[in-house]
């Protein structure tokens, strides 16, 4: 839910800034199972002793998934193989992780977080963007209230998180990984300049270290060099992902928070991609293949969008929502993928393991514009007529029928 409440104040118009909230449970897979262990009678918490979360030794290629703090005095780090740790040191406690337990330990945590506002999206396994903007009569100080959920969590459920504090999601989320555990931060439009931009570039969200490597090349350090830097120099380097790169730097974002229910909505497929897909050919191929099957769909509910969403997991397990609002609504499966390649040029490209495609804000009118060029309005009625018949067809006789000659 994003909208923008405008209120008349002294005769001004004052924009009412969304309040967001980012939980981001601290050390999750440590934390769930050593949580889990403690329930189950295990005397000791290997938060604090020197233990590990990670794959099967015996199998040599287990890496370490996750690391209590006397782990990391040692100097044991995220992904090194357990062989490595272990020479670390000797007696390293290794305990195998359990993901069944972990979604369970996601499902309850959302779960409490939807009692609180039902604007709650899950945005990986522990971490949660809750709107809580419609709220502000009830919550007079956000932080205090922010403090109350993460005391909360820590008794009802035993582990800690820390809780960022924004007027959207991206301040929400660089808030929330300022200083971990237990805390809470904010980072509101007015704290950017102090606690943004001071930020090594590498820390800003979407900002992989490739893209990291080419920005400070071009003598680009901080954020606030990046905020500083010439969009159109931005534009010319990265193309359509340097306004990204400048609206995130500068702390813009307005994409709204999804909950289920707004997943629900609309048309939408995905797909796993067999392995992890770079190659930006590879990945249109498998883009034309969910367009035409969205499309196929809102066609048969004879429907047009005017929302089309690029939804992107990488193999790092952060998601992407990109988004397009159109003036005039479509459905053919030519609009939706070129839309969906509008869409993927303004995003990094780093390794990807699912990808999907989905239409909203559907209408059943097709908006008639009254145009002076009628021309065009016959051609594009040819094209939608034409896609109906490639429908036809495809029902008929199955969907590898008729095949396109190029993926442009
Ligand atoms: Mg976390």
């Amino acid at each position: 839910m994003f909208c923008y409440d405008i209120i008349i104040m002294n005769g001004r118009d004052i924009v009412n800034k969304r309040l967001i909230f980012h939980i981001d449970v601290n050390n999750a897979y440590l934390s769930w199972s050593a949580t889990e262990m403690l329930k189950k009678g295990y005397k000791k918490d290997i938060r604090n002793q020197v233990a590990i979360i990670g794959g099967d030794e015996a199998k040599r290629h287990g890496i370490v998934l996750a690391k209590s703090m006397p782990a990391k005095k040692y100097n044991i780090v995220t992904a090194e193989s357990i062989y490595s740790a272990r020479k670390k040191y000797k007696n390293l406690l290794i305990i195998p992780p359990d993901h069944k337990l972990y979604k369970k330990y996601s499902d309850e945590l959302y779960e409490y977080l939807s009692t609180l506002t039902p604007y709650v999206e899950r945005y990986s396994i522990d971490e949660c963007f809750l709107d809580m903007s419609g709220m502000n009569h009830f919550i007079k100080d956000p932080e205090e209230f922010a403090n109350e959920i993460k005391s909360k969590i820590k008794i009802k459920f035993g582990y800690t998180v820390n809780v960022g504090i924004g007027n959207n999601k991206l301040c929400a989320k660089v808030a929330s990984d300022f200083e971990k555990p237990d805390k809470v931060h904010t980072l509101y439009d007015n704290e950017i300049e102090n606690k943004l931009w001071p930020l090594n570039v590498d820390d800003l969200f979407m900002v992989g270290k490739q893209t990291a490597k080419r920005l400070q090349s071009l003598k680009i350090n901080t954020v606030y060099d990046l905020a500083h830097y010439p969009k159109e120099k931005l534009l010319k380097n990265f193309k359509s992902y340097g306004n990204i790169l400048y609206n995130y730097a500068n702390g813009i974002d307005d994409s709204p928070v999804e909950n289920e229910r707004s997943e629900l909505k609309g048309i939408g497929n995905s797909i796993t991609l067999p392995k992890d897909y770079e190659n930006k050919d590879d990945i249109k191929v498998k883009l034309l293949e969910l367009s035409e099957q969205v499309g196929r769909r809102i066609r048969k509910d004879k429907k047009y969008a005017y929302v089309v969403t690029l939804y992107i997991k990488y193999n790092d397990f952060t998601k992407l929502t990109h988004q397009r609002k159109l003036k005039n609504p479509i459905n053919t499966d030519d609009d939706i993928y070129k839309i969906v390649l509008f869409l993927l040029d303004e995003v990094e490209l780093k390794p990807i393991r699912s990808l999907g495609i989905r239409l909203t804000d559907l209408t059943t009118d097709k908006l008639e514009q009254i145009s002076l060029f009628d021309n065009i309005k016959n051609n594009n009625d040819n094209i939608e007529n034409l896609q109906y018949t490639i429908d036809e067809l495809k029902t008929k006789y199955g969907k590898d029928i008729i095949k396109r000659a190029s993926i442009k």
